[in-house]
């Protein structure tokens, strides 16, 4: 028998399908790259913005072949966490096609991944977020930040380094805030951090351990939040060369009030001083990040806040995003999605030549992907 792949979105999304293609080995089934030839055509999906929910809808209409049809990932996430069972019901009856909605804690976080890379290793530490941003489906689609056991963590290094591997990227949807959960359960002391009570988490000792790894050329991650960037963190940093200089991190608006409309507490101020202060700890130090452009209500005097803060951190790379309005988010219910298309697009093409067309033409740009 053979099984089929397509995977949407973010990296823990390739990581996942990782995981599925190890189950369907596990049962003896054969991956094929030619979708006709498929038994199973399994669906890794993506719901940040309605442009890849559409990119999914296209696929399937695609599919000629009778083969079953799964889809995972977090469309199959969301349909199942609505408890009014609305989504489910309206994603059967849109895709009469599908056969199963698969939701990938079923596929469970234990299961042997299959990695196509043979050098460069994804590995997932948690998975989930309790952060709710106004504007996000993956509390939604994802759950509850649940992150995995530690030595789990360790042994799966160890053992891809032991197979040849050289670089390492632990991914989850804010990999800094790992073990916030494990330690919780115990008596949470919490620290104020960037405008919000954080508990102190494990991350930092997590990247040291494995960071020392004999023979780990490189180990980077994806993506960080700026609330859990603790100086612990940046110690650890600092102080191992093999942990990536370009570190990722997400400011997604420059405007203070845009950014507590987001539910994202800390201040463009306090942003700039923690790249600051990352910047005199780790001297060589380099940044990318996400913005959103176009959220409801913001301004284009909003925007140029965005613009002064893009130019004061000079960027390698930016990932931007028009901001698309999400089904059961917190914005989708209580705020509109005002901004026209047409200045969303300027506002996206504007910054996209201030970081990434500029860099491009400097060749620093390809330096990651
Ligand atoms: N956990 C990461 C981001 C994960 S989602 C963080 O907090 O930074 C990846 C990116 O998609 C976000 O950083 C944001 O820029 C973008 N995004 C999420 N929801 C969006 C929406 N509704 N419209 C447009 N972009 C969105
Ligand atoms: Fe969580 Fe990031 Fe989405 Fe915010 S943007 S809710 S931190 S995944």
């Amino acid at each position: 028998m053979k099984y089929y792949i397509h995977v949407f979105g973010c990296a823990m999304n390739v990581a996942d399908a990782e995981r599925i293609s190890g189950a369907y080995s596990h049962k003896g089934w054969e991956k094929t790259e030619c979708i006709e030839q498929a038994d199973e055509i399994i669906i890794m999906t993506c719901m940040i913005r309605q442009s890849a929910e559409d990119r999914i809808g296209g696929l399937i209409k695609n599919i000629k072949t009778s083969s079953r049809i799964i889809i995972t990932g977090c469309m199959a996430g969301m349909a199942v966490r609505d408890n009014t069972g609305k989504m489910l019901t309206r994603l059967k009856r849109k895709y009469p096609r599908v056969s199963e909605f698969l939701p990938i804690e079923d596929v469970g976080f234990s299961t042997k991944p299959i990695r196509t890379d043979k050098t460069h290793a994804l590995v997932p530490i948690s998975n989930g977020c309790n952060n709710y941003c106004s504007y996000c489906v993956v509390p939604f689609a994802r759950g509850k930040e649940i992150s995995l056991p530690y030595n789990d963590i360790i042994s799966e290094c160890k053992e891809l380094v032991n197979n040849g591997y050289t670089k390492v990227t632990l991914v989850g949807q804010n990999v800094n805030s790992y073990g916030a959960d494990l330690v919780s359960n115990k008596k949470p002391v919490y620290v104020k951090h960037l405008g919000k009570m954080r508990i102190p988490t494990l991350f930092p000792h997590l990247l040291d351990d494995i960071c020392h790894i004999k023979g780990l050329k490189q180990l980077d991650f994806l993506s960080s939040n700026p609330w859990d960037f603790s100086d612990e963190l940046i110690n650890v940093i600092a102080k191992n060369s093999n942990i990536c200089r370009l570190i990722h991190l997400p400011f997604q608006s420059g405007d203070a009030t845009v950014l507590k409309r987001m539910n994202r507490w800390y201040t463009p101020k306090e942003y700039l001083q923690l790249i600051e202060k990352m910047r005199k700890k780790i001297p060589d130090v380099q940044f990318s990040t996400d913005i959103i452009v176009g959220f409801p209500g913001e301004t284009n005097r909003q925007f140029e806040h965005t613009v002064d803060l893009c130019k004061k951190v000079g960027f390698l790379k930016a990932y931007i995003s028009m901001y698309s309005d999400r089904p059961m988010t917190a914005a989708h219910k209580t705020m509109a999605d005002n901004v026209p298309y047409g200045e969303k697009k300027r506002r996206w093409d504007m910054l996209d030549e201030l970081i990434n067309k500029t860099n491009l033409r400097k060749g620093t740009y390809p330096l990651y992907e």
